[in-house]
């Protein structure tokens, strides 16, 4: 089987040409231009303009940080939109399939069940890592895409990339692999090789490492025909003028990010130490990300007597292979001490 994009784009985007908005043509950049073209309130206070559709500013820093071309970046409301859009690209409802490899995060069957798209779960082996003899069995004609996230959510290991480098060459559909947790991995990032696979999509965010949840920035990396394809039918202020702002400034200073992720990845390495001299803690998986998964005697239990404590962290136990896990987020120093103090208090009252 071969990749051919015009194969798996669904037939009413084809013929779609994206909506032409007033401010596609001309972004203001501060010179003498008059902009009667949008309907816009002309009294300046920072945000009656409608921003740039094409987020070119934002897309110039992030191409350098990211090593790729602007036209290999498409920026969504979160990397949730950014999902949605390929959903909405790429599946026919209630004809076309995807597959996920659960215990992962749980968006992609949220947006297929809102897509009436199937899902085909593939469960990871008990190491963790992708069945690929088995996805391969599960692949059929209809089959657009499958979700590798990696690191994975809630596991926290990174893929090995033998096996998805085995599904880029094989799969007619879209190999989308989510690389939400990649900035806290020592792993490289699968961006390098859009080039390479023409069926290769990456999707990052701001809202981990780069500490930017509450503005809502999603990233997608794929060749220049992919985006293309996505820019058709993405709703043209999708990035609001906030959220642009707001992430150019962070992005210029990149140093307080780099020592914001040693910190946690620091704070990560002792909370797995510590973790592991709690008596009730019965494994420590490890991670590649900015949280751990750990086994506990009874989750449901240790997750009461945590959230009594005030301390809320999330219980995954009703994940396929995650029973009594518990998946703590690496908080500041103080918070984390908070964690393991009341996790030795726990056991002391237990005993
Ligand atoms: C947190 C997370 C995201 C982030 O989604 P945003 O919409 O960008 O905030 C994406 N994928 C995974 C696996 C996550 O854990």
């Amino acid at each position: 089987m071969s990749f051919n994009l015009d194969n798996i784009i669904r037939e009413n985007v084809k013929g779609l040409r994206p909506y032409s908005s007033a401010r596609d043509e001309y972004v203001s950049d501060g010179s003498k231009m008059v902009f009667l073209d949008a309907n816009e309130n002309p009294f300046e206070n920072g945000v009656n303009r409608y921003p740039d559709p094409q987020q070119r500013s934002l897309k110039m820093v992030l191409a350098k940080a990211k090593r790729v071309e602007v036209p290999n970046l498409l920026l969504g409301n979160g990397s949730d939109e950014v999902l949605d859009l390929l959903f909405r690209a790429f599946c026919e409802p209630q004809k076309d399939n995807i597959i996920t490899l659960p215990p992962t995060y749980g968006m992609y069957k949220v947006l297929a069940g809102v897509n009436a798209v199937e899902n085909r779960e593939v469960v990871l082996t008990d190491d963790f890592e992708p069945n690929i003899p088995e996805i391969g069995k599960r692949i059929d004609a209809q089959t657009k895409m499958v979700f590798i996230c990696s690191p994975n959510n809630p596991t926290g290991n990174s893929f090995k990339t033998s096996g998805i480098e085995e599904l880029l060459g094989n799969f007619s559909g879209l190999v989308v692999i989510d690389e939400a947790y990649i900035d806290f991995s020592p792993g490289d990032s699968w961006a390098s090789k859009i080039d390479q696979y023409p069926n290769l999509v990456v999707t990052q965010t701001l809202s981990k490492a780069y500490g930017l949840a509450g503005i809502r920035l999603g990233i997608c990396i794929a060749s220049s025909e992919i985006i293309s394809v996505l820019n058709k039918i993405k709703p043209p202020y999708n990035v609001n003028e906030l959220t642009q702002e707001r992430a150019l400034k962070r992005l210029s200073d990149a140093d307080t990010i780099t020592e914001e992720i040693s910190n946690i990845l620091a704070e990560k390495d002792r909370l797995v130490a510590t973790l592991n001299a709690v008596p009730f803690v019965a494994k420590v998986y490890p991670s590649d990300a900015n949280f751990v998964l750990a086994k506990v005697d009874d989750a449901n239990n240790r997750y009461q007597q945590l959230l009594s404590k005030g301390v809320v962290v999330r219980n995954r136990t009703n994940q396929v292979l995650c029973k009594n896990t518990l998946r703590f987020t690496v908080g500041t120093k103080i918070e984390n001490k908070k964690l393991i103090d009341t996790l030795q208090q726990l056991d002391t009252q237990s005993r």
